[in-house]
């Protein structure tokens, strides 16, 4: 979901972007008006997040799964084994790509326990000394963990994949040494990655890395060896601004926190209803729920989608239901989500 005023805003200046009398896909990426939009939207996105200068902001094509194969490529040289802690289908995935890069290691899994699924915390996490970084996933989109630990992994950089929770609190960028993100979820139009680099990680890929997915030259070219993609580069201009006008993250983040604490407190509550993720790894972001009676579930799909709740079908990796409620989800989404759970399950329980 994006801001319904960043939608209506596009929509307003589709015909006459910034007074030009084109749309901003027809005006040249290195034209002035595009590269002020560029430099501010960078500017904008080092407020929310807060970024030091010795990090690079890189907007790339290729989405999440692109920074799969991307990150290994580009850190070759600061070793041959890659250590990952895998909480879910995307730091699976993650695994099997950088495997085809450097030789992978999974250092921790989730486990569970009388039915309940923990993520590993982090710092138990041993990374071997000759490791060229390690690499977790901040939120799970599918299984609906999220990890907030604070990694601290010493001289190893830490990688983390946060396509689906990224601009939902404030980070300390210092924490990290790449960040990554596939935009669709608090950013912008899928296609369109956000990398944020620490300097020194930039400049150690292998020699047959492509150009195109390349830290060093995107840097160097500030993120337009290639044609960037421009709309939805203009997209994510306009959900920073966004972000800024709701006052920032710390402000976003106690907007996600109300949303998820109403919608997992009336799970808990109810006998109809599970969610059997450990309290600590609860995603903000991603809910996913079962059906006490698995039979139902057609049926509750059905019946939201004829009172317009969208997307509520589980992935089909795991079933059941889920509940995304990324920034742009407004509180009266959830309260209506949980309204008509409460009725399905009086009509139907
Ligand atoms: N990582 C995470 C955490 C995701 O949620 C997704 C997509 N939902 C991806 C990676 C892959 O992103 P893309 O489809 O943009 O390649």
């Amino acid at each position: 979901m994006l801001p319904k005023a960043v939608l209506q805003r596009a929509q307003a200046e589709l015909l006459d972007w910034n007074g030009t009398g084109t749309s901003v896909m027809e005006v040249s990426h290195r034209g002035s008006d595009f590269m002020k939009l560029a430099r501010k939207s960078e500017q904008d996105l080092r407020t929310l997040l807060s970024i030091p200068d010795n990090y690079k902001v890189l907007f790339m094509h290729g989405g999440g799964r692109g920074q799969f194969f991307t990150v290994p490529m580009n850190l070759a040289k600061r070793g041959n084994i890659a250590s990952h802690l895998v909480s879910g289908e995307w730091s699976k995935i993650a695994v099997q790509e950088s495997a085809k890069y450097l030789q992978t290691e999974v250092l921790a899994e989730n486990s569970l326990i009388d039915g309940v699924v923990k993520a590993p915390s982090l710092n138990d996490c041993k990374v071997s000394p000759d490791s060229a970084y390690f690499h977790y996933c901040s939120n799970e989109t599918v299984n609906g963990i999220e990890i907030f630990d604070r990694p601290a992994f010493g001289d190893t950089p830490v990688v983390v994949d946060m396509s689906s929770n990224i601009l939902s609190r404030p980070l300390n960028i210092e924490d990290y040494g790449i960040i990554y993100a596939g935009a669709q979820k608090n950013i912008g139009p899928a296609g369109l990655s956000i990398v944020i680099v620490r300097e020194d990680l930039v400049g150690l890929e292998r020699e047959d890395t492509p150009a195109v997915f390349s830290y060093k030259e995107q840097v160097a070219n500030f993120s337009m060896y290639n044609t960037p993609p421009t709309f939805g580069w203009y997209l994510a201009a306009l959900v920073f601004e966004w972000l800024l006008e709701q006052g920032g993250l710390a402000a976003i983040e106690q907007h996600n926190i109300r949303k998820c604490d109403t919608l997992y407190k009336f799970i808990d509550n109810s006998d109809f209803y599970s969610n059997n993720i450990h309290e600590s790894n609860r995603s903000r972001m991603n809910i996913p729920f079962l059906l006490a009676n698995s039979e139902l579930d057609e049926h509750f799909l059905a019946q939201s989608h004829k009172e317009g709740f969208h997307a509520l079908k589980g992935h089909r990796f795991v079933g059941g239901m889920r509940a995304s409620i990324y920034n742009a989800m407004p509180q009266e989404g959830v309260d209506a989500l949980v309204e008509f759970m409460r009725e399905f399950e009086r009509t139907q329980g």
